[in-house]
């Protein structure tokens, strides 16, 4: 449903006081709001108690507070929880939530589908829907918090986001960085920008306008160690080139006080980028940038002609980064029960087929 309100779930510290503002109101009626809406997970503005009456019947005039709907949600044996929203329009998106140790995930999606056709992404081959609103991308975690409840209150049980679900954020940088901000705003939700992560394929220019908007940690999907092969599996490359990436981390890395470092993802497709050649080519671009990789092993998924490396050459790929210094760590495949590997938020409930669509009813026992 689609109406003419504001939805302050999606509006970070500056919008809510740009919204009070222009109602008259003092700004300090952000902090008040945020903490109804993202602590204490109210969408009524009448149990909104420190404000006038008059004020919250105004609000319910202008505004309404409004996140996606959880269809579905599942757990699966080893801890990990994927959820499936309803968003506005009929499209589907999935969040998923992946434990490790004192760590919690949470596996963020930006847009429905992707425009950038990556080779080995079943998101790319599904071609782009459309962006996420800020209230979206801000509703998923909004979802896991209360389906963790008090548990999460007491044990804090998300303590990381990664935007490495669903689509591509820097092509949706407005929403996805008010969602940030939220993220990490201590009267919403108060994670650490450490612990947000926003992953993007490369897209330069965006790279640097957030080294303006944002001091989140930055993750960059590298996937190939030259030109020539990332042109194929990242085509985004074509446009900007594997110098001009590396060039835009350097800045992101050193922007501010002291120096960051950029996660590379690097997913390990058989005999296509995981030969030792690749991994010493990997090295010498590295050169300089302050990195960590993440070795991703692929996961398949239909029509797909990729493969997983072989824990061999995953191994061997390893031990030449960390040879030359530079800290790796193999990503695990989890939650294999439920189809919830992160990255992999392969829209199968997207109901850009009708098919799936049926499917999520049949699931929700409506058809
Ligand atoms: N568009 C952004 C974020 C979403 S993709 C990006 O590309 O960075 C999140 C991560 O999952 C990326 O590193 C992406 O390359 C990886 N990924 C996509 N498809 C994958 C697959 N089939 N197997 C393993 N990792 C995959
Ligand atoms: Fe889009 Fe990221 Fe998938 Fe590439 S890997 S198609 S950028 S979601």
């Amino acid at each position: 449903m689609n109406t003419d309100k504001v939805n302050l779930l999606g509006l970070d510290r500056q919008g809510l006081e740009a919204f009070f503002t222009a109602m008259g109101e003092k700004a300090f009626r952000a902090s008040q709001v945020m903490k109804w809406i993202h602590q204490f997970g109210v969408e009524d503005f009448e149990q909104m108690t420190n404000m006038s009456k008059a004020l919250r019947q105004r609000l319910g005039e202008s505004a309404e507070i409004r996140a996606p709907e959880v269809v579905l949600d599942r757990g699966s044996s080893d801890g990990t929880h994927k959820w499936v929203l309803r968003l506005d329009g009929g499209n589907h998106i999935e969040t998923v939530f992946i434990p490790d140790g004192e760590r919690g995930t949470l596996c963020v999606s930006s847009q429905v589908g992707c425009a950038l056709e990556c080779s080995f992404c079943s998101t790319g081959q599904q071609g782009f829907n459309r962006n996420l609103s800020s209230a979206e991308i801000v509703g998923q975690l909004r979802a896991a918090y209360q389906y963790f409840g008090a548990r999460h209150r007491d044990e804090r049980i998300v303590t990381n986001v990664v935007l490495m679900g669903m689509g591509e954020p820097l092509l949706n940088f407005d929403n996805v960085v008010a969602a940030m901000n939220i993220m990490t705003d201590d009267d919403a939700y108060g994670l650490s920008k450490r612990r947000v992560t926003l992953s993007t394929s490369g897209v330069v220019p965006a790279m640097d306008r957030l080294i303006e908007a944002s001091d989140v940690s930055l993750a960059v999907s590298l996937h190939a160690p030259n030109d020539e092969l990332r042109n194929e599996l990242v085509p985004l490359n074509n446009k900007y080139p594997i110098d001009e990436l590396m060039a835009a981390c350097k800045r992101y890395a050193f922007a501010g006080s002291g120096k960051r470092k950029i996660t590379f993802e690097y997913v390990m497709l058989d005999g296509v980028n995981d030969t030792p050649g690749h991994a010493r080519q990997l090295v010498k671009i590295l050169e300089g940038v302050p990195a960590k990789v993440n070795l991703i092993p692929f996961n398949p998924f239909p029509q797909t002609d990729y493969t997983r490396s072989s824990q061999e050459a995953i191994t061997r790929f390893w031990e030449i980064l960390m040879a030359a210094g530079i800290t790796t760590v193999t990503r695990r495949t989890r939650g294999d029960d439920i189809d919830a590997a992160c990255g992999q938020l392969v829209g199968k409930v997207m109901d850009k087929t009708k098919r799936q669509a049926r499917r999520i009813e049949m699931q929700e026992g409506r058809a």
